[in-house]
């Protein structure tokens, strides 16, 4: 194991994306502003968490329960 899984991961990574840490960190902040309009405003103001929702199924799973959560409404 070298550097160059870690390049080929990165590479393949959207570069918005803001890794789970900071997507989990601020993912309550994210689902407030998701809730009030779906307009999209949430997506333009945290591009990153978007994108790494998009690629990481275990922090969607954690957004779609939190929204879940906050909205009373079961999206499973
Ligand atoms: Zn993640």
């Amino acid at each position: 194991m070298s550097g160059w899984s870690e390049l080929d991961w990165f590479l393949r990574t959207d570069p918005r994306d803001v890794g789970c840490d900071e997507a989990l960190r601020l993912l309550h902040v994210y689902v407030d502003l998701v809730v009030p309009d779906a307009s999209g405003e949430a997506a333009s103001r945290y591009p990153g968490i978007a994108a790494h929702l998009a690629a990481c199924g275990p922090c969607t799973e954690d957004y779609q329960g939190l929204l879940a959560a906050v909205t009373g409404q079961d999206h499973a």
